[in-house]
């Protein structure tokens, strides 16, 4: 299909980014029988989350057997939770098992996409100018894509290295340097315990503590590998095994609150084993209920962060000085590198991409009130769009590649209608997405998410647009196949 692209022909479906989301796709489509299809990736190699992260110590927090597609078993992960490497080595392994490379086109960002609703097709625009069109067009573009960061008076000024976790800087080497992190996000918590022995100082830069509790990691034992090289199967019941017990916790998420004390005493528990200062253990109790930020889990951060070099600060940051950041409280704290581990502009979706619908409509202005979708993945007005990993389908408590692999089978319900029926478009109803809608913002208002914290989770408005306040079992169910009834369908 590269050649029909090339030749200016209307594909089938082109699909954006290439991580665990667009390649799924791609895979699925082609077990399908659908051949015709490109996958467009800005950056130059495939993977996604994992191409990004590649800073000390990032792994993944769901164990690998559940952190992997379910139609591609690997049963020789080193450890129970995979470093970044290994995960990226599995999608490249994706690439290459699945033939996907000549439908991959990297350093090829798409910058907009009109709908022509006559034709029925989306035509969309790199920014190389380059304009390419399809029926169907799926956005895999991940909520956790586009690295945030904070607005800091002065930082122009600081005469160091600055950089994002998300952008790790290999070339630079922090053997006794002083190092500020700002964050104590997901991504902090791994790499701070991986540069704490090598730098001379490091200060902690701290808005909100996390829940830490301990990670059930080790690496697989040689014999457990041979046995499920051999008997593959048992990874199948470990991996239904491993998602039940990650699917019991959403209990305390969404109905159960109380169901959390348990966890809160392994927290406390945990935290006085990692952290025996008084001190720096009352500063890193949090002040919210938890659940309501991501619960975090890690066996070095509090030991890494009783160690002498290490000092949390709490004061919030005023300004940064080309010699270190001050604080409200008027110290100076001397750094000569500053890593962001501000995490992500996760309510942002497809932005910057700028996507126009039916009659001009933008989808940025659509969202002017926060982003929302049917099932996470239709939105009105833009026929024949199909988000993955979209408005309200990330997870505090189980695997994101559950949740696409749902939306896969929806996606590729929702091609084979278009091209089985002949239908020029699918454009959701708006008072289905509505009705949809106001649903999931009822349901999440009764969740532990709303129990007083922000989040990444949340809008500047406090509008919950990123997660999924049920269990996704019902989300499998509700995407299992489209109802056509849903949408408009126009031939
Ligand atoms: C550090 C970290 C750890 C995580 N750990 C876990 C975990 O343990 N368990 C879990 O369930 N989830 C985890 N997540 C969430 C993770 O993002 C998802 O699990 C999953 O990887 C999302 O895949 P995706 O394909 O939807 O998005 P991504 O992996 O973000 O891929 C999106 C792709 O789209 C490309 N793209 C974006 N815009 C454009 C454009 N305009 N044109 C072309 N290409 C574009 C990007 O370059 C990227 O390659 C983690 C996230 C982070 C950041």
């Amino acid at each position: 299909m590269h050649n029909k692209s090339q030749s200016g022909a209307p594909l089938r479906v082109l699909i954006i980014g290439s991580g665990f989301g667009g390649l799924g796709m791609a895979i699925r489509l082609q077990q399908a029988g659908i051949e015709d299809f490109l996958l467009l990736e800005k950056a130059g190699e495939v993977g996604g989350t994992w191409r990004d992260n590649s800073y000390p110590g990032a792994a993944c927090d769901v164990p690998s057997h559940l952190y992997s597609f379910s139609f591609e078993l690997k049963t020789d992960w080193t450890r129970k939770f995979a470093p970044q490497a290994e995960i990226l080595d599995y999608l490249r392994h994706c690439v290459a098992k699945y033939q996907l490379r000549s439908r991959i086109r990297l350093s090829s960002e798409v910058q907009s996409a009109a709908f022509d609703e006559s034709a029925g097709l989306w035509q969309v625009t790199l920014s190389s100018g380059e304009v390419l069109s399809a029926q169907a067009l799926v956005s895999a573009c991940g909520q956790l894509n586009h690295p945030a960061y904070p607005a800091i008076p002065g930082i122009e000024r600081f005469a160091g290295a600055v950089f994002h976790s998300a952008r790790w800087r290999h070339d630079l080497d922090l053997t006794g340097k002083r190092v500020a992190v700002i964050g104590t996000g997901a991504s902090a918590i791994q790499f701070v315990p991986q540069i704490q022995p090598k730098v001379q100082s490091l200060h902690l830069f701290q808005r909100s503590a996390a829940y830490v509790i301990a990670k059930p990691d080790r690496a697989y034992r040689d014999w457990e590998l041979k046995v499920m090289r051999r008997l593959p199967w048992l990874q199948r019941i470990d991996r239904a095994l491993k998602y039940i017990q990650h699917e019991t916790r959403a209990l305390a998420f969404i109905s159960c609150p109380w169901l959390m004390k348990p966890l809160q005493l392994s927290f406390k528990w945990h935290l006085a084993r990692g952290m025996t200062d008084v001190e720096r253990r009352r500063s890193l109790l949090p002040e919210y209920p938890m659940g309501c930020k991501r619960i975090l889990i890690s066996n070095d951060y509090y030991p890494a962060l009783a160690q002498s070099n290490v000092q949390i600060v709490s004061e919030p940051i005023q300004e940064v000085t080309p010699t270190g950041i001050v604080t409200a409280d008027g110290r100076e704290h001397g750094c000569d590198v500053l890593i962001y581990g501000t995490g992500f502009t996760a309510t942002d979706f497809l932005a910057p991409m700028r996507i126009t619908g039916c009659n001009g409509l933008e989808l940025n202005q659509a969202w002017k009130d926060g982003a929302e979708a049917y099932k996470g993945i239709s939105v009105s007005g833009f026929p024949n769009l199909f988000i993955l990993y979209g408005p309200n389908t990330n997870l505090g408590h189980n695997s994101i590649i559950y949740m696409l692999e749902s939306q896969f089978s929806y996606v590729l319900g929702c091609i084979q209608a278009l091209k089985r029926q002949g239908l020029r478009y699918l454009d959701v109803k708006a008072e289905v997405q509505l009705r949809f809608n106001r649903q999931i913002q009822a349901s999440v208002r009764q969740t532990i998410w709303a129990q007083g914290c922000s989040s990444w989770y949340k809008t500047a408005s406090g509008k919950n647009t990123n997660n999924w306040p049920g269990y996704t079992f019902t989300y499998r169910r509700l995407t299992h196949v489209p109802d056509l009834r849903d949408y408009h369908c126009m031939r």
